[in-house]
């Protein structure tokens, strides 16, 4: 089996940046995720599209395959006030935000203040070239519930539970 469309594959990966810096790894607890629904970032998932079970590659994602480019006036100071109760806020942390016109942004807190918060919505990735080295573990067919949902849905052993037994 290749990965395609709606295939659920399970990778084990190292990210770096260009100092060759880990910024994240799967740890040797592979990752899941649903192929071709936007979970990873589009130059990942190019390269991977056609790879097969054992394949092992090294991508570099430029940032706009990534993370995108950093743009300026995306940063927002707020009140802690205007935070929710029981968020204890810390650098580095995604929050949903309500847009202008009610959608929903993700910002990052970038900076923790005693009476305000900043928060970026730029990815704290952005900008940056990301370097992968992948190994394809495992391939499989999507749920009916995975693709509704679109996001993974599977035990320990990976395989799909296509149930209500699956909590979120
Ligand atoms: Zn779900």
């Amino acid at each position: 089996m290749k990965i395609a469309q709606d295939t659920v594959v399970a990778l084990n990966f190292t990210l770096t940046d260009d100092a060759g810096e880990i910024i994240d790894s799967s740890e040797g607890d592979a990752l899941s995720y649903l192929h071709g629904h936007g979970e990873l970032v589009v130059g990942l998932e190019r390269a991977l599209t056609g790879r097969t079970v054992g394949d092992k590659l090294e991508v570099t994602v430029a940032p706009e395959d990534g993370y995108g480019e950093v743009q300026d006036g995306l940063e927002i100071t707020v009140e802690r006030a205007e935070l929710p109760d029981d968020l204890e806020p810390e650098v580095g942390m995604e929050l949903a935000c309500d847009g202008p016109d009610d959608e929903t942004l993700t910002m990052w807190i970038v900076e923790v203040g005693d009476n305000v918060v900043r928060l970026d919505g730029n990815h704290p990735l952005a900008g940056q070239t990301l370097h992968f080295k992948v190994e394809v573990v495992s391939i499989r067919p999507a749920s009916p519930l995975e693709l509704d949902h679109g996001h993974v849905h599977e035990d320990d052993d990976g395989d799909a539970i296509d149930s209500g037994a699956y909590t979120h």
